[in-house]
């Protein structure tokens, strides 16, 4: 029902320095849902990274002189209109939801996640990423009431200058108005298409599928299932999956707890391997006809340290064609032990 189509692209040259004909093999793969295309370029080549140690961090970038969020957020921070029924700002545990004083939606709203300024990327625990998604989730419960016509939601996380994050101080953010962005449209419309066409649901038949084939699957996590997606769209892309819950507002305590422990995971993997940075969205319809379920997307981006080198080429800037040369399943093979961690795993231990 799914296919994972994919092309070899051969690029032949001779060998620098000689005439002997010498072949490298590229390939392209087609998102399975969206018809997309990627490419895998020189496959199998080992990947190296240097180290991102923490002194890598200039402490001018680390500064907290002039970091809004470090004030008293009470005194800084615009409060959330008397319409939506909610106290100025909403709390849970460390995280404090309070609307954006630049916003880019009807409902834009900033969620500062942790009390400290900087907190390197193996060292969130649980409780904070967890208590985000909660007050997220609070948050959209209380548009969709007021505003049921706010219906595409987007939770995002821009994490260290090269995700494009302004702000060292670790935040999500959230917004919901009633026009999708571009990607919530296409999965929505291409879903639409695959019932259409199938009479099934997408999202099941991947999870079901990617767990039969086993390369590219993670673990189940409560309700969650994680897996890499076989044509990315960022660098060791990984999705955490709610297959049964299509809304934000709709979130049980079990739900954020599971997306909170697949995202502590890849955190932790990611730190292994020396990423330091990362974007990560939720987008979802939170109106029938209830397509897509709510999924969690990570993507890894350059390890900030002084003079990173964008991973935004002319690839995905001008020509809004993804490449990598990390195989998704090389990508699986690399964080599939953080997930096999035991469950009751502390955050103190992880940061060891
Ligand atoms: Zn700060």
């Amino acid at each position: 029902m799914i296919e994972f189509r994919s092309e070899p692209l051969v690029a032949r040259f001779l060998r620098p320095g000689g005439q002997e004909l010498c072949e490298a093999v590229n390939e392209v793969r087609w998102d399975p849902l969206t018809g997309r295309t990627m490419r895998i370029t020189a496959p199998g080549r080992p990947v190296t990274r240097p180290p991102a140690t923490p002194e890598a961090i200039p402490e001018t970038v680390l500064g907290r002189d002039n970091c809004p969020f470090c004030k008293d957020l009470a005194e800084v921070t615009p409060g959330i209109r008397p319409t939506l029924q909610s106290p100025r700002a909403l709390k849970s545990g460390e995280a404090t939801l309070f609307p954006n004083l630049y916003p880019y939606g009807t409902n834009s709203a900033v969620i500062c996640l942790t009390r400290e300024h900087h907190v390197p990327i193996q060292r969130f625990s649980r409780a904070q990423l967890r208590n985000g998604l909660a007050v997220a989730r609070d948050y959209v419960a209380k548009v969709q009431a007021a505003e049921p016509e706010a219906r595409y939601v987007n939770i995002t996380w821009n994490l260290l200058p090269p995700s494009g994050g302004t702000l060292i101080h670790p935040h999500f953010q959230v917004n919901a108005d009633h026009i999708p962005v571009n990607r919530l449209r296409e999965d929505l419309t291409a879903s639409a298409r695959f019932k259409e066409r199938t009479g099934s649901d997408y999202w099941r038949a991947l999870i079901a599928t990617e767990r039969r084939l086993g390369t590219r699957f993670l673990a189940d996590i409560g309700q969650s299932a994680w897996l890499v997606p076989f044509a990315p769209r960022g660098q060791m892309e990984v999705w955490g999956i709610l297959p049964h819950r299509t809304k934000v507002a709709d979130l049980t305590g079990a739900e954020m707890d599971s997306l909170a422990e697949g995202l502590q995971n890849i955190l932790n993997g990611y730190a292994r391997i020396g990423i330091n940075s990362l974007n990560f969205a939720i987008e979802t319809d939170e109106s029938p006809p209830e397509l897509l379920p709510v999924r969690l997307r990570v993507v890894a981006r350059s390890i900030f340290r002084a003079w990173y080198r964008s991973d935004q080429t002319h690839f995905t800037v001008v020509l809004d064609e993804f490449t990598t040369i990390r195989a998704p399943e090389m990508t699986a093979a690399n964080l599939r032990s953080d997930f096999d961690a035991p469950a009751g795993l502390e955050p103190e231990r992880a940061r060891a």
